[in-house]
C-alpha cells in the first residue's frame, strides 16, 4: 500500500477496519485481486498499532444522551479520525452502550445523510435545503390550520444531542403541541 493509499484508507476507515484490511492485505498477497503491482503490502507492525501518525488524543464526551460517558477522540489534522473508550472516566469507568461506541460515525460515516432527499416516483433524489424548509413549514403549517397543532407528535432520535433535543422540545412547544416524545420509548 502506497502512502496516498494508506492516507486516503486511514481517513476512511475506522481502526477495527484498518486492521481488517490490513490484515486481508497481508493474507492475501500477490494472489489477491487488490495486489496490483506494488500497490498493496501487510502494514507494519507500527502502522497496526498507530494507523494515524501524528495524531492528538482529545478528552470528550459521547452526546447522545445526559449520561456523558467519557470518549477518547483522535484527532489528525483537524479531522476526527478514530475513537477509544476513556477508561478513567468517573461515569462510564470504560463503558459504553452502542450509540456511544461508534459515535465518531455521526461525522464519519460513508451512509450519512448530508443532504435533503426527497423519494418520488418511487425514487430517491437530492433538493436544496430552502426547498425542504419549504416544503416542511409548508405542510406543518396547513396540518395546523386544518386540524389543529395537536394532529402531530414530535418524535426526537436516539442520536440527538442533549443540546438538539432542547431545540427540538422549543420547536414543538413553538407549533403549538406537547405531542413530543423519544424514539427510544417506543
Ligand atoms: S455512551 Fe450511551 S449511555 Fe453513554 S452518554 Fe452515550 S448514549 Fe448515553
Amino acid at each position: 500500500m502506497n502512502t496516498d493509499t494508506k492516507q486516503a484508507l486511514s481517513t476512511k476507515v475506522g481502526r477495527r477496519s484498518f486492521l481488517k484490511m490490513a490484515g486481508l492485505a497481508g493474507a492475501f498477497g500477490a494472489t489477491s485481486a487488490f495486489a496490483t503491482a506494488g500497490v498493496t503490502r501487510a502494514a507494519t507492525d507500527e502502522e497496526v498499532k498507530n494507523p494515524f501518525p501524528g495524531s492528538k488524543k482529545v478528552r470528550t464526551i459521547c452526546t447522545a444522551c445526559s449520561v456523558g460517558c467519557g470518549i477518547t477522540a483522535e484527532v489528525q489534522d483537524g479531522v476526527w479520525v478514530r475513537q477509544e473508550v476513556a477508561q478513567d472516566h468517573p461515569i462510564s469507568n470504560g463503558g459504553h452502550c452502542c450509540k456511544g461506541a461508534d459515535m465518531i460515525d455521526m461525522v464519519r460515516s460513508e451512509v450519512r445523510l448530508k443532504h435533503p432527499m426527497v423519494k418520488e416516483g418511487g425514487k430517491w433524489k437530492r433538493i436544496s435545503w430552502d426547498t425542504a424548509y419549504e416544503r416542511i413549514s409548508s405542510k406543518l403549517k396547513s396540518i395546523r390550520d386544518k386540524d389543529g397543532p395537536d394532529a402531530t407528535i414530535f418524535l426526537g432520535s436516539a442520536k440527538m444531542s442533549t443540546e438538539q433535543a432542547y431545540y427540538f422540545r422549543k420547536f414543538a412547544a413553538m407549533y403549538g403541541t406537547n405531542n413530543i416524545d423519544h424514539q427510544a420509548r417506543i
